[in-house]
């Protein structure tokens, strides 16, 4: 089917997903197409990335099955209108926010969470009310395939379509009108999807990525620090957009930081990580090529891993030490097993190596003190912050998911997935009664009617010495009161 005339089919049933029990009744139908085929889920992630189980599970499968979950438990929450404050004008009309759907959304997806990346914006998008088209990564051949497949079979097909291919079925995807689109990828294709939706006036949520720093601390367990960066950075081959992409830390603290990550690899993956069933792969040669060449450019010194296998497309986890701000590594965002260690003497000299680059999508710091992370948290910009850990950010879905400058903008994840494809409607009911009071905003215009308005309409900036003041007037009427009965 073409984009063009997918879209035509979607638009013409938009109506259908206004249904609350609709829309439950689609989250059930994806939450059965997750269960009823884990199995060939799991193969399509094994096939595309090696995955483990575990992984497959934990971080796409299971997660979208929560996600679903989360939606189908607060959705008549969710979509209840929303009474808001009023001023005195407005004291007997009945003012709220209706959330309603946006209508047609396109989804597109990146290859490294291929499964998650999807479906958690399609299950936002439904819960919300919306008609979708998705468009998976071409470069997760498998994953792609089967959501392809499977949705068909479980989902409606006047509401939701799968679109797959590369660059030649994006851009005519593109070319459509949608009513939002939420893209996940790297940022040069993300001005391509924005300058495109400019086009229609589509508003754009766009998941992206960039390097994601993670500050050690020279007062710190480094080697619990160790353990939680190790697995964060090297889940997925380094393929995680959240990923730390390299770890700022004192010269002193480096080697001990170097023994930590050594012996947390070792119990993660064994002596051997190509013999490890838990270890993934690149995703394929191009990005192998890709990552190979940044290791070979690096001006730092190896000083963990550093092998690789093309055929196989197999980069071992790798840490570099001795990095400098202008080494390959540190130009663009890695997205593979490496990780450079760069210097930085204290939490201020972090802090200003931070901020003179991009707004991360996540930044990590570890310290004993929480002071010296809360400090971080308030000098920082960055999408998400965790402070002693890496990646548990995203496991808590009454948090927002999204980026911040060149990492994103909008996010997902809960309520925020479905305000994200809501349309919040500003309404105001009033009754035909009390016309006179009206007359107050009707020409012709007098001072008298003007004061009057101000009186009503006009605003006050609140007293902060509300409570004080209170008081002391209290008190002088109640002298006042005591004067004027003794001596009244
Ligand atoms: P990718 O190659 O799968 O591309 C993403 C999507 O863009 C695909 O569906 C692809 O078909 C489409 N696309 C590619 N070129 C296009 C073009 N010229 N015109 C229109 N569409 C086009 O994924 P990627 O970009 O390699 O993904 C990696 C990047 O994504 C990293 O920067 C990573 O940090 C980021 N990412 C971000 C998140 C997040 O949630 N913020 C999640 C995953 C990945």
């Amino acid at each position: 089917m073409s984009p063009a005339t997918a879209v035509e089919r979607l638009r013409a049933n938009v109506d259908k997903m206004k249904s609350l029990q609709y829309r439950q009744e689609q989250l059930r139908a994806l939450l059965r197409c997750l269960h009823e085929n884990e199995d060939r889920w799991t193969n399509a992630l094994k096939k595309d990335l090696h995955k483990p189980m575990m992984e497959c599970m934990g971080m796409e499968v299971e997660y979208c099955r929560n996600e679903i979950i989360i939606h189908l438990n607060n959705l008549d929450e969710w979509t209840k209108p929303e009474y808001v404050k009023k001023d005195l004008i407005q004291v007997m009309d009945e003012c709220y926010i209706r959330k309603e759907p946006l209508g047609v959304v396109l989804i597109i997806g990146a290859w490294n969470y291929p499964v998650q990346l999807v479906l958690c914006p399609l299950i936002a998008a439904i819960s919300a009310g919306n008609c979708a088209i998705l468009k998976p990564s071409e470069l997760s051949e498998a994953s792609a395939a089967l959501i392809e497949e499977l949705l068909p079979k479980y989902l409606d097909k006047d509401c939701f379509a799968v679109i797959n291919g590369g660059v030649k079925e994006t851009t005519e995807l593109l070319e459509q009108k949608f009513d939002h689109i939420m893209y996940t990828g790297n940022s040069n294709v993300g001005k391509i999807v924005m300058a495109a939706a400019a086009k229609h006036l589509t508003p754009v949520t766009l998941e992206l990525g960039g390097k994601s720093p993670c500050y050690v601390d020279k007062n710190c367990d480094i080697d619990v620090a160790a353990r939680r960066i190790a697995w964060g950075r090297f889940i997925n081959c380094g393929q995680t957009c959240i990923a730390p992409d390299y770890v700022l830390c004192s010269s002193e603290n480096q080697e001990r930081l170097l023994k930590g990550l050594q012996a947390a690899l070792e119990e993660y993956f064994g002596k051997d990580p190509k013999e490890s069933e838990d270890y993934c792969r690149i995703v394929n040669q191009r990005h192998f090529q890709r990552v190979k060449t940044m290791i070979e450019k690096t001006k730092g010194s190896i000083a963990i891993g550093g092998d690789s296998d093309e055929k196989d497309l197999y980069i071992s986890p790798t840490v570099v030490k001795d990095v400098q701000p202008t080494d390959a590594l540190m130009e663009g965002e890695i997205f593979g097993p490496v990780l450079p260690i760069v210097t930085a003497e204290t939490a201020d000299d972090a802090v200003r190596f931070i901020n003179s680059r991009d707004k991360p999508l996540a930044l990590y710091a570890f310290a004993n003190d929480q002071k010296v992370i809360r400090d971080i948290v308030e000098r920082t910009s960055s999408g998400a912050f965790c402070g002693n850990d890496t990646m548990m950010q995203m496991s808590l879905s009454t948090l927002p998911f999204g980026g911040v400058g060149t990492s994103g903008m909008g996010n997902y994840h809960g309520k925020f997935g479905f305000d994200t494809f809501s349309h919040k409607k500003a309404v105001m009911l009033k009754a035909l009664a009390m016309e006179k009071m009206n007359g107050l905003r009707y020409p012709p215009y007098t001072d008298q009617k003007w004061s009057w308005f101000k009186r009503l309409a006009g605003k006050k900036e609140k007293s902060r010495g509300g409570l004080f003041s209170f008081l002391l007037f209290a008190v002088i009427m109640t002298i006042l009161a005591v004067l004027i009965k003794f001596f009244g």
